[in-house]
């Protein structure tokens, strides 16, 4: 059953841009470093921020909205179906 994860806030994780990889919590840069130049043929390392789901799953963006000064970007995970969402504030209006 999905459930609803809620703020996802806790949840994020960086993950391979170009083959969804998660390098393990105690990964040093080194393994990064080493997992595009075999696995990817470069030495450019790109990573994505993204809400992990339960299940381990990196979790999909779905669509986001923005109220007063505060954006919401929600997320599903394509594996179960669980939902969730992380809050961002908008630049602080200096007034
Ligand atoms: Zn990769
Ligand atoms: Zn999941």
């Amino acid at each position: 059953v999905a459930q609803n994860l809620g703020n996802l806030a806790r949840r994020m994780r960086l993950q391979c841009h170009p083959c969804g990889w998660v390098p393990p919590d105690a990964t040093v840069m080194q393994a990064v470093q080493l997992h595009f130049q075999v696995d990817h043929d470069t030495s450019d390392i790109r990573l994505d921020l993204v809400p992990a789901c339960r299940c381990g799953e990196a979790m999909t963006h779905t669509g986001s909205a923005a109220h007063g000064g505060e954006a919401t970007d929600f997320f599903r995970c394509g594996v179960d179906g669980n939902t969730g969402y992380i809050t961002r504030g908008t630049e602080p209006s200096g007034a």
